[in-house]
């Protein structure tokens, strides 16, 4: 017995390695440059065990996060999927680099369909740091996931001791080991009610989301490429409560008139995006049919608006699941 029920034969926790920092290593023919080099075996021996419960590892991906695009992330939600098709797994974890850590975990959260954990980790100091936070995070995870208390909490992330939900979290530090905050949520992960799971996607042709940002002195320059390059949706990154200026927001007009999907959100920290200001802010956003994603930073907009574009879903529908998932916790 590891937890309060006693186990089944066989239960176990599977590893799924996707690269990042805690598996990078610095290459000299790289000048030096750190690589993402460790293998979920490596990862696993880092740790030096023993484990409350026997861990199955699986290679998905080796690279920096930076690197990802969302079919890669979409392909680690698969292999999530796959290793949760197995009733002897008690949950799953996750390594991953700590970039978009934000962006696949949000991602499988919103398509996680099952009680069991899927806790996210990874390390702001390299394998062959002199004191590597990653052995410790990679432990501590794969203990979370080991446990029945995780259960019906959708993907989490762990990481420095701290545990979040997966919707609000951010990586807030470049350098320190305690990288995330859940500025909305806070720490603990997510304990309301969870909106269903939606459905994983197999193909994504013609999905292109790009993110723009308002800024002092911004013109539509961007907007209108991204228009010219073929997008299906732009994340607009406002100012403020959800802002941008006349120009932008006329340009949004003319996006949302030939059939894209424009949200709003916005680089503040934490608070939600709220229609309040005319001339270019956000209440003259929304008459020109941008969406407001409440809670939701720019991050995890893209990856909601991603998905749902992908899904084939109406601008009517794509509204409803902003106001729903960009809702108070
Ligand atoms: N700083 C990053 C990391 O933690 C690099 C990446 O995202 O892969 O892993």
């Amino acid at each position: 017995m590891t937890t309060g029920r006693t186990r089944e034969r066989g239960e176990h926790v599977v590893l799924l390695a996707t690269g990042g920092t805690i598996s990078s290593r610095s290459r000299a023919e790289l000048d030096g440059a750190a690589v993402a080099s460790d293998g979920a075996d490596d990862l696993l021996r880092s740790t030096g065990g023993p484990h409350s419960l026997p861990v199955r590892v699986v290679d998905v991906l080796r690279v920096g996060s930076y690197m990802l695009d969302v079919d890669d992330m979409l392909l680690v939600c698969a292999r999530i999927r796959e290793a949760l098709a197995d009733p002897a797994v008690v949950g799953v974890v996750v390594t991953h680099g700590t970039d978009t850590m934000e962006e696949t975990a949000f991602l499988a959260d919103l398509v996680h369909a099952d009680p069991r954990p899927v806790v996210f980790t990874g390390a702001q100091r390299a394998a062959d740091a002199p004191n590597p936070d990653g052995p410790d995070n990679l432990a501590r995870a794969l203990a979370l996931a080991g446990t029945p208390d995780t259960r019906d909490r959708g993907v989490l992330v762990c990481f420095a001791g701290e545990v979040f939900a997966a919707r609000g979290v951010r990586k807030s530090e470049t350098l320190l080991a305690h990288a995330f905050s859940n500025p909305d949520e806070g720490r603990d992960g997510w304990a309301g009610d969870r909106p269903e799971p939606l459905p994983l996607p197999d193909g994504g042709a013609g999905c292109r989301v790009d993110l723009v940002a308002s800024y002092p002195g911004a013109d539509a320059a961007h907007l209108r490429a991204s228009l010219a390059a073929g997008a299906a949706g732009i994340v607009l990154q406002g100012t403020g409560i959800g802002n941008a200026n006349p120009v932008l927001c006329e340009a949004v007009a003319e996006a949302t008139a030939r059939g894209l999907v424009v949200v709003t959100s916005t680089r503040v920290e934490a608070g939600p995006v709220v229609p309040v200001y005319g001339a270019g802010g956000g209440k003259d956003l929304l008459a020109a049919g941008a969406i407001p994603t409440g809670l939701l930073r720019p991050s995890q907009s893209l990856i909601l608006l991603s998905l749902l574009l992908r899904l084939g879903w109406s601008r009517e529908d794509i509204a409803a699941a902003f106001a729903r998932r960009g809702g108070e916790p």
